[in-house]
């Protein structure tokens, strides 16, 4: 693999690319080759492939230097959430976010329900109420902006307040930076101790894979070794060829960011001036947005009329994506049920907002009521889904 050192003086767009890959020699592969094996000849440095692969550690060297920290791989963006969650004891107490993923939420839900923890939840966006929540925790979960509400959480500061506040008995302090990327910012920088992405998303780029990361501080070596032991035990692994495709999506990463970028900042100020729309949540930066639209019959009809962007979930792929996120039983009932999510693609900006616009447009209008009907919140999709 290439000495990560030579790289430091490079920009994270540039070491996308240029780390990760063999040593460079005569006749040599320029890329790392998808190591398909279960086991390896002993007495070498990896014996078994649940503990290591040499296509994840590609993909580990790259992640690691782009977030600034050491990188494990891990089967899914969930997968590694939960990694980081089974670094809490035994009744112990996590903070995070009301809006956080609906995942995340569903894991804190079902590990709190069987009595294992005690998660308070609080606004993301909120700096005095997060680090008031800390005190006598013991992880505090970040996630900005947040899936799909799009609130921004000043982590620098809730850093600064933590220390000055609880010192050494701080909570050990994780964001998950998948909507933001590495290239927007670098929580570790800032003094997170961890990150987690579902690198299925950006870093991945083109909806064909499923994996996630956790990449922690060089202070806290510590954590990185109880993570790569829950990794083994669990066997919370990717596949090589799913390391292989993340690997490849990030060599892109930097273009991709910046075509969607500008592309999402655009439609977001058209957005904002549109009759159809009644509320546009874009944080300034990053490819996603989301719109509200006045009822949940509406924003049903939105994503059906759509034809260029995908009604489907997820996000960060090339393709655009469009989907009401309410219409998922588990999504947190707070999230209006018209909240359209917007994941923001390659294509041409002209091309997006032709398709959307005749979308928005043709929407039904909110329906009145009558009297003794269901209203739009007991809908087709709540049954159906
Ligand atoms: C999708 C997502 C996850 C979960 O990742 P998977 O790869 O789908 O398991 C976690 N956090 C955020 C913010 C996400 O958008």
């Amino acid at each position: 693999m290439t000495n990560a050192t030579d790289h430091e003086q490079l920009t994270a767009a540039t070491r996308a690319v240029a780390l990760g890959r063999p040593e460079r020699a005569p006749g040599a592969p320029v890329n790392v080759p998808v190591a398909f094996t279960s086991t390896y000849v002993a007495d070498g440095e990896i014996n078994y492939a649940r503990t290591s692969n040499p296509t994840w550690e590609a993909l580990e060297e790259v992640l690691g230097s782009l977030e600034g920290g050491s990188a494990r791989v891990f089967g899914s963006g969930l997968a590694a959430v939960s990694a980081v969650i089974s670094l809490v004891p035994i009744g112990g107490v996590v903070v995070a976010p009301q809006h956080a993923y609906n995942g995340t939420t569903g894991i804190l839900g079902e590990r709190s329900a069987a009595g294992a923890l005690t998660v308070r939840t609080v606004p993301a966006d909120d700096v005095e109420a997060i680090v008031t929540a800390c005190a006598g925790a013991d992880l505090l979960l970040l996630e900005s902006p947040t899936n799909p509400m799009m609130e921004v959480t000043d982590v620098p500061a809730v850093l600064r307040e933590l220390a000055e506040r609880y010192g050494d008995r701080r909570p050990v302090v994780v964001c998950d930076n998948t909507f933001a990327t590495p290239l927007v910012q670098q929580p570790l920088s800032w003094g997170a101790d961890a990150v987690v992405h579902s690198a299925t998303k950006y870093l991945a780029g083109h909806s064909d894979v499923l994996l996630g990361a956790v990449v922690v501080s060089p202070q806290r070596a510590d954590l990185a070794a109880r993570l790569h032991t829950h990794r083994t035990l669990h066997g919370a692994i990717p596949g090589p060829m799913e390391a292989w495709l993340v690997l490849r999506g990030i060599r892109t990463l930097s273009v991709r960011l910046e075509r969607a970028t500008a592309s999402a900042r655009e439609i977001a100020e058209r957005l904002g001036e549109h009759p159809a729309v009644g509320r546009v949540r874009y944080p300034g930066f990053g490819a996603m947005l989301s719109i509200e639209v006045g009822s949940e019959e509406t924003a049903e009809a939105v994503c059906a009329r759509t034809r260029l962007w995908t009604h489907s979930t997820s996000l960060g792929g090339v393709e655009s994506q469009i989907e009401r996120r309410r219409r998922h039983p588990l999504e947190v009932p707070t999230v209006p049920v018209d909240l359209i999510r917007l994941s923001v693609g390659i294509e041409d900006v002209e091309d997006l907002w032709t398709d959307l616009d005749q979308a928005l447009r043709s929407g039904v209008p909110v329906p009145a009521a009558p009297a003794g009907q269901a209203s739009a919140a007991t809908g087709p999709d709540e049954r159906s889904v």
